[in-house]
């Protein structure tokens, strides 16, 4: 069945011709807005809690009053629209207002909820390969928010070198995250990560992924993978809810790995299948 593209509104199922976003939206003028994506399989929202809970979450940081409806409309839309198989992207932004950056205090969140038909990759099948670039981004990278521009950056030189993923390196040569995914390497019998210290987005698919691995008897260390010990990583892979898992096989034109797709990242890939087609 083919999606229709529609999308919820202010908890108004819509066309998106018919949708409109008042110029004055903070989202629009500031970027002052959080988002979080949501895949969708069969119709199932999967784990549709950990997001909402991340998003409800961040709002709460950045003072935005955090809808009571994101749940009942992320329902809405996925049988209006009938969606089978994607995403639902979610974003909560101030609201509208003259234009002054400091925001007045009685302000109604703009929502707006887009369903999105996606085919995904499956589990561990796409070699993936990366550029790294200085982490040029802000320290809160734990906030989903809009203001992605530096993201976009990354992407743009991502997209210029014909590769799939732009790795964010801190000053000492942490390998903190994707653009859009976290990153795992394996070190002998250690799986490392970025720790989530507002350096990097605490992924959903993250927090599954160390769950899984320790469950299955490899101890995840939150500590970052360092560029100049990239010759020593034994595995590498790529995470997040668009990405599932996906071996990263390639850094900034030098194998990783051998290009090998590693034990563990395969077993993790399927693991995480598994559990996608259990959660609800
Ligand atoms: N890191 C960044 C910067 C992201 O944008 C994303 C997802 O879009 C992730 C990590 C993965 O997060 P999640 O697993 O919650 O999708």
């Amino acid at each position: 069945m083919t999606t229709r593209p529609l999308c919820c509104l202010n908890g108004r199922v819509l066309s998106l011709e018919e949708a409109r976003i008042d110029p004055l939206d903070r989202g629009f003028l500031f970027g002052d807005a959080l988002y979080d994506v949501v895949r969708v399989v069969e119709r199932r929202i999967l784990r549709l809690d950990s997001h909402l809970a991340r998003l409800r979450g961040g709002l709460e940081r950045v003072d935005i009053d955090a809808p009571t409806s994101l749940d009942d409309d992320c329902r809405q839309l996925v049988t209006a629209s009938q969606l089978e198989t994607g995403y639902l992207y979610l974003q909560v932004s101030r609201g509208v207002a003259p234009r002054a950056h400091e925001p007045p205090a009685n302000i109604t969140p703009t929502v707006l909820i887009l369903a999105v038909a996606h085919a995904f990759a499956a589990p561990a099948s796409r070699a993936m390969r990366a550029i790294s670039r200085q982490d040029y981004r802000w320290e809160h990278c734990d906030l989903k928010t809009t203001s992605l521009l530096a993201t976009v950056m990354g992407k743009i030189d991502m997209r210029d070198a014909g590769v799939d993923e732009v790795l964010f390196v801190g000053a000492g040569g942490q390998v903190r995250e994707g653009g859009s995914s976290n990153l795992f390497v394996r070190q002998g019998d250690v799986l490392k990560t970025h720790p989530a210290d507002g350096r990097i987005l605490e992924g959903v698919t993250r927090g599954i992924l160390m769950t899984l691995a320790e469950q299955s008897g490899l101890p995840c260390s939150e500590t970052p993978p360092l560029l100049e010990e990239r010759d020593d990583w034994q595995e590498a892979f790529l995470c997040g809810t668009l990405t599932g898992v996906q071996p990263l096989v390639e850094l900034d034109g030098e194998p990783i790995a051998d290009r090998v797709v590693g034990p563990w990242t395969q077993r993790l890939a399927e693991a995480l299948e598994t559990g996608n087609a259990e959660s609800s």
